[in-house]
């Protein structure tokens, strides 16, 4: 066992989304303050797809009572960010509480994804197409 100084979840190695926290495991970052970073999706379902976690573990919305408020500015930030910057329509903010809610990764995470005219309403939301070149995504939401 690895006791995890960052975060203090016992085996660090069990748990992806600390490791980014850590800077263990490179990932795109747009967004971060002492609660919460956010870093683009690995494989979104639209240009800019957002995934904004808390630095501390935490398993999902359920199992912590405060962790939502603690990361409300920058789920706010972020989702600004992203329509600012990739000149979105809309945006989806989701979160998954237990594998059969479909959570993948078992350290919280809200989705904030941003949405074009031309692709609308909830069932375009999850079909994941080809969205282009994710470093070109990148590059516009970090521009100054
Ligand atoms: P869930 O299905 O748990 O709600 O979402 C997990 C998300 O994490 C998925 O959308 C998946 O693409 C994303 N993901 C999985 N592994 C990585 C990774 O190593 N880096 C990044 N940036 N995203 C990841
Ligand atoms: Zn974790």
């Amino acid at each position: 066992m690895v006791y995890h100084q960052v975060c203090g979840y016992d085996d660090l190695m069990d748990c992806l989304f600390c490791a980014i926290v850590a800077g263990e495991i490179p990932s795109r970052q747009v967004y971060a303050d002492d609660a919460a970073i956010a870093f683009l999706d690995i494989n979104p379902f639209h240009p800019g797809h957002t995934l904004v976690i808390p630095r501390r573990h935490v398993q999902d919305l359920l199992a912590d009572p405060v962790v939502l408020e603690e990361i409300a500015p920058a789920i706010e930030a972020t989702a600004k960010l992203l329509v600012d910057k990739l000149g979105a329509d809309g945006l989806n903010v989701m979160s998954s509480a237990g594998e059969v809610a479909g959570q993948e990764v078992m350290h919280l995470h809200v989705h904030l994804i941003p949405r074009s005219a031309d692709k609308p309403g909830l069932r375009e939301l999850l079909v994941r197409e080809p969205v282009g070149d994710v470093d070109e995504v990148f590059a516009r939401i970090t521009a100054p």
